[in-house]
């Protein structure tokens, strides 16, 4: 095809750099049987090389031009091409414990992180290209200022680490910030299991709707400091000093002694 002009708003920025291509694929690991899962392929940078690794590789694509061009591929027949918006996608439309991967369109990566949650139970394992700040921020620990809501809710989830730090040059158009790769392995109940999920996510959005606040004054609609207390939150700390473990616990405690 013509050279693709790349559509910011879809998130383009296209991998170039052949050396970070293999590192993906390396950390990947996909075998043949797997059901890798690729989102936002693109021109296939990182599609050619797992389609040459797996017999079921789904990719999910809303940019038309670009699944016009994947059908045109060599290897287009051994791709399941499913086009449309991935914040729609219903992962559990494609059957078996999956293996996900993505050079993540930045603008939508955190509300589909948080989506990824509901699927758990199926995902082998997740490797993602994100926005470096924003791996930092899903792998960091209490008392850093990067850890916050992102932190502990996909915490509660997955056992994250970050492997590849990518430059802008690596890409093209060249993005304005420096990236990362994120492995995410389901691990459930890590941190507890919240008897509600809910209550657990609107409770973390509150704690930390004013990081410079105490956890007493963001709480004090939900939760009296006897509460924090029976679970070994000192009412006095801010949020981000609280671990994401005692999260879960507050929001269990709240569920079952609710005076
Ligand atoms: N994987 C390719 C690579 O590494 O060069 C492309 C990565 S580019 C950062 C993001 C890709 O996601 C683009 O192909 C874009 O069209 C696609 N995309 C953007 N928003 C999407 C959405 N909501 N649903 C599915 N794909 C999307």
């Amino acid at each position: 095809m013509k050279e693709h002009q790349a559509r910011k708003r879809f998130g383009q920025n296209f991998l170039q750099d052949k050396s970070i291509i293999n590192d993906i694929v390396r950390a990947v690991r996909p075998e043949a049987n797997d059901v890798v899962i690729e989102i936002g392929p693109g021109l296939a940078a990182i599609t050619a090389p797992l389609a040459a690794a797996v017999k079921n590789l789904h990719v999910i694509e809303i940019d038309r031009d670009i699944v016009t061009y994947l059908k045109t591929l060599p290897f287009a027949d051994r791709l399941h091409i499913h086009e449309g918006d991935v914040l729609k996608f219903d992962f559990n439309s494609i059957p078996g414990r999956k293996k996900i991967v993505g050079n993540l369109p930045y603008n939508i990566s955190t509300p589909l992180l948080f989506r990824f949650g509901e699927y758990v139970d199926d995902i082998i394992d997740m490797h993602f290209m994100l926005q470096k700040e924003v791996v930092e921020r899903m792998v960091a620990r209490p008392k850093t200022a990067d850890y916050g809501r992102l932190s502990v809710m996909l915490q509660y989830f997955f056992d994250m680490e970050s492997l590849i730090d990518v430059p802008p040059q690596s890409f093209k158009p060249a993005p304005k910030v420096d990236s990362a790769v994120i492995r995410m392995i389901p691990v459930p109940g890590r941190i507890g299991l919240a008897d509600d999920f809910n209550h657990f996510a609107a409770l973390v959005k509150q704690a930390f709707q004013q990081r410079r606040k105490t956890i007493h004054n963001n709480l004090k609609d939900m939760a009296r400091d006897e509460a924090l207390l029976s679970v070994g939150i000192n009412p006095a700390a801010r949020p981000e000093q609280i671990e994401p473990e005692l999260y879960v616990a507050l929001s269990n405690y709240l569920l079952h002694n609710n005076d």
